[in-house]
């Protein structure tokens, strides 16, 4: 395996945005300047988000946008059962268990409702025996009282007491899903990922991840999270919240906007560059340095 592997990871629910695309323009650049390699994998597990059309449509976008990938696209509807393979061994080694609470029971026995974006901590009913036997069950992972810390790229040392924030959580959900915790950290071990590069919306996912690294005995990789695009009102751009498709008529401009958004100070002159020109000189400039200074401040206006 060569020493940096990295990762593009969209879930098709919409068009690429221009939140996507800074991730996926950081984790191609990243992987380019330290001459790795660099694959795409669609995370089309949720069938019932999933948009008709915009895996290929994502995937369209990225090839407008001259990025470049080695191997074929891995798509997670297709590997269940390799998800299956890692939850069979965390359940024969009672790391996980099956729970029948739902999201409205652990709702009404928390005190105050979580915050916009906060999770429910699960208080660990099931963790005996199924409260309700009969109705259908989820999968939780058995969460030991033990820190996660890491070294992030970015944002330096973080740790996380995911026992105490979560739980133990959800890794096949009670419709039969397998969710993207457990999917992503099989894929990302299967596919010899060795760097993953992403939006710092996904950080406070990451220890949970470690964790199930750490369950299945798996290597855990570097990751490093870049800021988050957010509209004038400060909301995360998303797919759901109906952020605007990237515009495929100037891809060259896109691919600038999202370079000055990422603090790599592209040239004026290289705007109405051709994304090749663009990306020989991301890839020769590119640092994560300037993100880390820049965490606190508010991103370039445009
Ligand atoms: N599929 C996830 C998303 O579109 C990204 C997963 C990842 O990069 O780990 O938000």
């Amino acid at each position: 395996m060569p020493s940096y592997r990295g990762r593009f990871a969209p879930s098709p629910t919409g068009l690429l945005h221009f939140g996507s695309l800074v991730a996926a323009v950081a984790s191609y650049l990243d992987a380019r300047r330290a001459g790795g390699e660099w694959l795409i994998r669609m995370e089309d597990l949720d069938r019932p988000r999933e948009v008709a059309g915009s895996a290929d449509a994502i995937v369209q976008s990225l090839e407008s946008l001259g990025f470049d990938w080695t191997e074929s696209i891995v798509r997670q509807s297709e590997r269940t059962e390799l998800y299956q393979a890692a939850l069979d061994r965390l359940l024969a080694t009672d790391l996980a268990y099956p729970c029948s609470c739902s999201r409205a029971d652990i709702q009404q026995a928390q005190s105050t409702s979580p915050a916009d974006g906060e999770e429910l901590r699960y208080p660990g009913w099931c963790r005996v025996e199924p409260r309700f036997p009969d109705r259908p069950l989820a999968i939780r992972l058995r969460v030991p009282p033990t820190e996660i810390a890491f070294d992030d790229r970015i944002q330096g040392r973080i740790r996380v007491d995911v026992a105490a924030e979560v739980g133990d959580f959800v890794i096949r959900r009670r419709d039969g899903l397998f969710a993207y915790q457990l999917a992503v950290v099989v894929d990302d071990h299967a596919q010899g990922i060795t760097h993953v590069v992403r939006g710092a919306d996904l950080l406070h996912s990451t220890p949970r991840q470690i964790l199930l690294q750490q369950c299945l005995g798996l290597p855990t990789p570097e990751y490093a999270h870049v800021p988050v695009a957010t509209d004038l009102n400060g909301i995360k751009l998303s797919k759901s919240a109906g952020a605007a498709a990237v515009d495929l008529t100037r891809p060259g401009e896109e691919l600038w906007r999202a370079l000055l958004f990422l603090r790599q100070s592209p040239p004026q002159d290289l705007r109405r560059a051709e994304p090749a020109t663009l990306w020989n000189w991301a890839t020769e400039h590119w640092r994560l340095d300037p993100l880390h200074s820049g965490l606190s401040a508010p991103a370039p206006s445009m």
